[in-house]
């Protein structure tokens, strides 16, 4: 088959398996694979194949089945791992702190080794059927350990992530217990995408803080392969939502809904029963719109929730409380002729779907928190000459593209009761311009376009890490080596021979270097003087013990032979009292500074206080020395983690 395989991995295979057969199954995922072009892209889908199968008989025959006729490969997992998996650790632990709800999160040790079973399991089948140029792409909170288990076994693999949850504040998402886990295991991949710059800048936060790594604004710098990160709203199969609309039953549809309800206006919800949704703070807002409403009757709430994680104890109890919050309202509200709400607990067909969407004056989409929601991007999608009005939360992740939607807090009732009201008041001509609007970005950027814009640049990410070795110079090192030069290497290091490290006492040669430098002071031809911002005393400790020159304090020491020599002899320390006060006074509002001090020079580092605040304090101190000591024959210096003063008279250079 032509083309560039794409192993595509999501906990569901997008086919359901019954006891009558194996039927293809529809979601957001399945839609946007869908519309990739195959004469370029030949897709292999791997996922946990659902239900309980132990007989490996059956389970040989239906992978059979599978992979000849669905291109699926399927994971078989016993009735409890998968439980302890899915709606444990998935959805009762992750899901809720993902969606800012730490009062739903549970945690269980059982749970986690079932998560890291699980993750596991699937690492094995994927390394498995990987072929040498495959290309990896993961899905989902269930699943954030599998890159980093790939990348251990294959470090050649090109692996994607997409979370298709928010990722939430690090405030946040560091309550996990698991937290460097899941981290870490992320960063497995070398692109990590999410709906929306915000959870981007708050997966970016967590990994700094929790994980102390280093990074450029989209990219997380790593030992192994970097992991760039990306923004990939996902969007809807829109021609299917387009082609449904021209169908003569679509219309047929409409009109025996809309006969149904007579002259009510209709306002839709569709969504799955869970607490994520606002469900129950939207009928908050539904009671005081039926309130203040003068004729009840005129109004129909339909209220679609499709069955929904139905072992997980809260979803059970928020089904009660529906239901309970429903019935309390109908009764109240009702008439001899009609009741206000009419709830669906169930799944409805994508014809019926569209219909309702067609149907609807007013779509409610007020979720309390959503990666993306696609049905309110469906919704638009499916107007037509007398457009409906959508009332959208905006902690929804769609919220930043339907900016023409009625925006609301799904908290605040009485602003939503009011969007009610404005929706149904709304002119023909502003329905139609907003959805307008609205419809070309949910045309232009759908289903289709999001897998390949993830796929092309995931393809496109350079492949190696960015280069730490200075290649150019070993290439002039080695001609004039060879051309019998004698070469005088002058090495800086800490950053450069040795990595920078928390604790810069704890920074002595590794076995490694020291062997290096071994060699080094053995090899002809070649003189070697080490450089370093270090004193004189910390010089002597780490690397006194090699014949090299040694040029500490940014060369207000040297050490040539066995004798240190001093160059700042008569240099002006006045400067050092207030400075040393202002050095203080950043270090007691910084937590993690601190101040070093040298014979000729005085250093702030800020490692260990929190990557950003101690950045912003860094630019800031800078500033403020600069200012302060413009007259002084000083220099300050903002390095790697620090903030140095030091005499401008004495330099490497110089040295
Ligand atoms: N949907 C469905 N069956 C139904 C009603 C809705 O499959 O009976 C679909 C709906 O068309 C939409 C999806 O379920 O594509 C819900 O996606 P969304 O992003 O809104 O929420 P999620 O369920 O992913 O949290």
């Amino acid at each position: 088959m032509a083309g560039q395989t794409i192993i595509n991995i999501s906990n569901r295979l997008p086919v359901t398996i019954t006891s009558d057969g194996v039927s293809k199954s529809s979601g957001g995922l399945v839609a946007a694979l869908e519309g990739l072009d195959r004469d370029r892209y030949n897709l292999k889908w791997i996922g946990w194949a659902g239900g309980d199968l132990p007989d490996a008989q059956r389970q040989q025959q239906l992978s059979e089945q599978l992979q000849s006729q669905h291109g699926c490969i399927p994971l078989f997992l016993p009735r409890e791992v998968a439980n302890a998996h899915y709606e444990g650790f998935s959805n009762s632990s992750l899901w809720p702190l993902l969606h800012y709800m730490p009062l739903n999160f549970r945690y269980e040790a059982a749970w986690w080794e079932a998560y890291k079973t699980v993750n596991e399991q699937f690492a094995e089948l994927v390394l498995k059927h990987a072929g040498d140029d495959d290309l990896i792409w993961v899905h989902d909170y269930q699943l954030m350990l599998l890159p980093g288990l790939l990348r251990q076994k294959r470090p050649d693999l090109r692996i994607g992530f997409f979370l298709h949850t928010p990722f939430p504040s690090y405030e946040v998402f560091r309550c996990h217990p698991r937290r460097i886990e899941l981290l870490e295991g992320l960063l497995g991949a070398d692109q990590i995408g999410f709906h929306t710059f915000g959870y981007l800048r708050h997966f970016r936060s967590s990994v700094l803080r929790l994980l102390g790594r280093t990074a450029r604004i989209m990219r997380i710098e790593q030992p192994g392969p970097d992991s760039y990160l990306g923004v990939y709203p996902i969007g809807i199969n829109y021609p299917k939502f387009a082609e449904g609309l021209t169908s003569p039953d679509h219309a047929r549809r409409v009109t025996e809904l809309r006969n149904g309800y007579g002259q009510a206006k209709v306002l839709l919800s569709v969504e799955r029963l869970d607490y994520t949704k606002g469900i129950i703070h939207r009928l908050d807002a539904i009671e005081l719109f039926l309130e203040e409403s003068k004729n009840a009757e005129n109004h129909k709430f339909i209220l679609v929730t499709v069955p929904s994680r139905e072992g997980v104890e809260q979803y059970q109890n928020l089904l009660e409380e529906i239901e309970h919050r429903v019935g309390r309202l109908n009764g109240r509200f009702a008439t001899l002729k009609s009741s206000p709400i009419k709830f669906i607990h169930g799944s409805v067909d994508f014809p019926e779907l569209l219909a309702l969407y067609s149907l609807a004056d007013v779509c409610l989409v007020t979720p309390l928190r959503d990666g993306m929601n696609l049905v309110a991007k469906e919704f638009i999608a499916a107007q037509q000459e007398d457009p409906g009005v959508l009332i959208l939360s905006e902690l929804a992740g769609a919220a930043e593209e339907l900016t023409d939607a009625i925006q609301v807090n799904p908290f605040d009732a009485r602003q939503n009761a009011a969007a009610i009201n404005t929706a149904l008041a709304m002119p023909l001509e502003e329905r139609r311009r907003r959805i307008e609007t609205m419809r070309r970005r949910v045309r232009e950027v759908d289903a289709r376009h999001w897998a390949r814009n993830f796929i092309d640049e995931l393809i496109a990410r350079p492949v190696e890490p960015t280069p730490a070795a200075p290649t150019d110079a070993l290439a002039h090192l080695l001609d004039a080596r060879r051309a019998g030069k004698s070469i005088h290497l002058c090495l800086d290091y800490d950053g450069s021979l040795r990595e920078i490290v928390e604790d810069p006492d704890a920074a002595a040669p590794t076995p490694e270097l020291s062997q290096l430098l071994d060699d080094l002071q053995n090899a002809q031809g070649i003189q070697t003087t080490l450089i370093s911002g270090r004193t004189q005393e910390d010089m002597d400790r780490l690397l006194g013990r090699w014949r090299f020159t040694l040029i500490a304090e940014h060369g207000a020491a040297t050490r040539l032979g066995a004798q240190w020599r001093r160059h700042d002899g008569g240099v002006d320390l006045a400067w050092k009292t207030p400075i040393r006060k202002l050095l203080e006074h950043y270090t007691q509002a910084t937590p993690g500074s601190f101040v070093e001090e040298k014979p000729t020079g005085m250093v702030w580092h800020y490692r260990s206080a929190d990557p950003e605040f101690g950045q912003w304090r860094a630019v800031e101190l800078a500033g403020e020395l600069t200012t302060t000591l413009a007259n002084d024959p000083l220099q300050v210096r903002h390095g790697r983690k620090i903030v140095e003063i030091a005499p401008s008279l004495i330099t490497k250079g110089r040295a």
